[in-house]
């Protein structure tokens, strides 16, 4: 058993200040009370919170937020799924971590019970959602089927916590899941990429993380492709060799160059755009794999027979599997690469509504929005 005293350091009020979602679009501040934690998980304070693509999508449309099996408006949910913060109440049994520690998240705690999670596939969980009443199956995506991270604590298990560093500050701290997506699509499409050619097309955040990773992992080239010089600048200082604006370059033929001809290894797409899948299978070489993070909202066509005759492979992903937050935190301690190049906004709690227009609307060229829950 823990000493109590361990519970002493930090004083925990009864409630706590948290964002939830009324309709779509509103979000309201308001008093819930502060979460505890069960066997195998912990109390975070949150210090910090990044706005995602995600969470845009929650807010404004629902999906993929499932609150009680359906839609999460109206339904005291308090969203956001990118946060930071400080250990600072242990569940029973929990030794991995310490109170006072440092900890950014992975978003996803499957049910532990299904054939995906038993294989590590957690964010394809079979019982996605079940953690109500009589469909309580113990499934845990905080911010998408349970309480998130606009508030001033939640609860998480252990397994969905990575250490962070004392040199690595609160607003980086969130970025770290972001380039743990990055590092699952890697995973999916085989993980050994040094000296290998990957194509990132998009330099949203998690295209930008996913320049960063491969290029981390000793992927050359690497070849980032956009319409926004800013962003793709960026991409340059996180390791991309060759930046491909593709108002000025058609991408195919710009790839093809870069690769004298022979196309590349791997694509990540990640711009969503709706031909993004065909192109990508004209910039892989035969046999090359595509992994789609970005996705249209409506039905595109494809040229299957393209995708059939050259052995090509395409896979999709959802979050990040497979401990890869794990393994990016790792990269980040190792400061292979510096993930605040991509924050470029702060905002306090009581402004998160601004936040999140600057995060949907990209006002003054947002990329990864953060709000402080605290103030240091
Ligand atoms: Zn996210
Ligand atoms: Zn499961």
């Amino acid at each position: 058993m823990k000493p109590a005293a361990q519970d002493s350091n930090f004083s925990i009020p009864s409630t706590m200040r948290a964002w939830v979602l009324d309709d779509p679009g509103q979000l309201r501040l308001t008093e819930k009370p502060v979460p505890q934690p069960g066997p195998a998980e912990v109390l975070i304070r949150i210090d910090a919170v990044a706005f995602c693509d995600g969470d845009i999508r929650i807010i404004t449309r629902g999906p993929p937020a499932l609150i009680q099996g359906g839609l999460p408006f109206n339904k005291n949910f308090t969203p956001g799924h990118e946060y930071m913060g400080t250990v600072v109440k242990l569940g029973a049994g929990v030794d991995e971590f310490e109170i006072g520690e440092r900890v950014a998240v992975e978003v996803h705690f499957g049910c532990g019970r299904c054939e995906r999670c038993r294989a590590g596939m957690y964010t394809s969980c079979i019982n996605y959602g079940m953690n109500y009443g009589e469909h309580n199956k113990g499934h845990r995506a905080n911010g998408f089927t349970t309480d998130g991270g606009f508030a001033e604590y939640a609860v998480n298990n252990v397994n969905t916590l990575v250490h962070v560093p004392d040199d690595i500050g609160d607003e980086e701290a969130t970025l770290i899941v972001t380039a743990g997506t990055a590092m699952y699509a890697l995973d999916t499409l085989g993980g050994l990429i040094a000296g290998q050619t990957v194509v990132v097309t998009g330099p949203g955040a998690i295209g930008l993380m996913g320049v960063a990773v491969a290029k981390a992992l000793g992927a050359n080239p690497v070849i980032l492709t956009g319409t926004r010089d800013t962003r793709l600048n960026l991409g340059r200082r996180l390791g991309a060799d060759h930046l491909i604006n593709i108002n000025t370059e058609n991408p195919v033929e710009a790839v093809k160059r870069v690769t004298k001809g022979k196309g590349a290894h791997y694509v990540l797409e990640c711009s969503g755009n709706p031909n993004g899948l065909n192109d990508g299978m004209d910039m892989v070489m035969r046999g090359g794999k595509i992994c789609l993070i970005g996705f249209a909202n409506e039905p595109v066509p494809v040229d299957l027979g393209k995708l059939v005759r050259n052995h090509i492979s395409v896979f999709g992903i959802r979050g990040e599997g497979k401990s890869a937050t794990h393994r990016a935190a790792a990269l980040v301690a190792m400061k292979r690469f510096e993930p605040k190049i991509i924050h470029t906004h702060t905002f306090k709690m009581e402004d998160l509504p601004t936040a999140f227009k600057y995060s949907r609307d990209r006002i003054d060229n947002a990329i990864k929005v953060v709000v402080k829950i605290r103030d240091n």
